[in-house]
């Protein structure tokens, strides 16, 4: 059993799922620091070679949805784990508080605009689960210009529709030649203190801190309430979800390089396999590439008859210009 399924929800069990029982620090001891290093560097490997067919063979596509909160190590994850992919292949999308404009539209319509084509990754560094985190605990579906019939409802009606539509949205990816794996970098709230105290101290670093940051701390229990409710409602087979100790950052980055590794093992994307006709065809484009002569001789073959080239020197001249 690979490590990091007992981080996977993937609903239908018997037990709800309950994130209090999900360690923020999962205590691997430093001494495994470096052997974990060195599997993900080797799950890097293969995640680039994968990629590359995944690419090529272009039938199926992964959506990797990343949820925190703030300083739990998206960033970091995103840099990481997808080092030496070919950029080609991988389109990362943050999502931010929604524009006027998206706000003037269903909550997937901004979502559906980043969904990478078959062949691609596309990296969701937040995503539609905003629409029933940050939405929830400040009931921002309060103030939606909607009809009553919409937003009319008891605030959990809200969600447990919006609920369904995520899981109907995930199954439709999925029926559409998507794998969307989701991911929950489960941070303590004292380490996050200690990120922030760092972001804090280190010039370097301050631009990644805003007090926003700290009023959401405020709302800790309530995040983390609304967490626990979403991966309940949302995890299945198909799009299940990986509660991933985010304390310690190596053992992180481990897990989900193991994760993306058997992701893209399972989807075992190929090189395209070329038909008998296509196969020909390659054949006689070989053959007339070698029967050109280089480029470098095509200045001797261009001599006229009589030895003289275009500009009239003779041959032996020539020879000699270029000797
Ligand atoms: P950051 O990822 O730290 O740059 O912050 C992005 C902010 O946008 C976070 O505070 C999110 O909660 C917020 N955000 C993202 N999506 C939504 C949404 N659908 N509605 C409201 N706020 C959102
Ligand atoms: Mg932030």
């Amino acid at each position: 059993m690979a490590e990091y399924e007992k981080y996977c929800y993937a609903g239908k069990g018997k037990d709800k799922f309950d994130l209090d029982r999900m360690k923020p620090d999962a205590g691997i001891p430093k001494e495994r620091k470096d052997e974990l290093a060195e599997a993900t560097k080797k799950n890097q490997a293969q995640i680039m070679a994968l990629q590359d067919r995944l690419y090529a063979d272009g039938r199926e596509g992964i959506v990797i949805v990343l949820q925190a909160m703030d300083a739990a190590g998206k960033d970091s994850t995103v840099k990481h784990v997808m080092s030496g992919v070919n950029p080609q292949g991988v389109d990362v999308y943050s999502f931010k508080q929604p524009s006027s404009e998206e706000l003037a539209h269903d909550f997937l319509w901004r979502v559906e605009k980043c969904i990478p084509p078959r062949g691609k990754i596309g990296l969701f560094n937040r995503s539609y689960y905003e629409d029933v985190l940050v939405v929830k605990v400040h009931e921002l579906n309060k103030n939606y210009k909607m009809p009553a019939r919409c937003t009319g409802m008891k605030s959990d009606d809200f969600f447990a529709q919006r609920y369904t539509d995520i899981r109907n949205y995930e199954e439709y990816l999925y029926h559409a030649g998507y794998r969307v794996v989701k991911i929950f970098l489960h941070v303590s709230k004292d380490e996050q203190k200690k990120r922030f105290l760092e972001r804090i101290d280190t010039p370097e670093k301050n631009w990644k801190f805003s007090s926003a940051d700290i009023k959401e701390r405020a709302l800790w229990d309530k995040y983390q309430k609304v967490y626990e409710e979403a991966i309940e409602a949302t995890a299945s087979e198909h799009a299940p979800w990986y509660v991933v100790p985010a304390d310690q950052k190596w053992y992180t980055r481990y897990l989900i390089s193991e994760i993306l590794c058997d992701v893209m093992k399972d989807i075992d994307p190929k090189y395209p396999e070329l038909s008998a006709d296509a196969a020909a065809d390659l054949a006689k484009c070989r053959e007339t590439l070698e029967a050109e002569k280089p480029e470098k001789n095509k200045d001797k073959n261009s001599k006229d008859k009589d030895g003289k080239d275009k500009n009239g020197k003779d041959k032996d001249s020539k020879d000699k210009d270029s000797d």
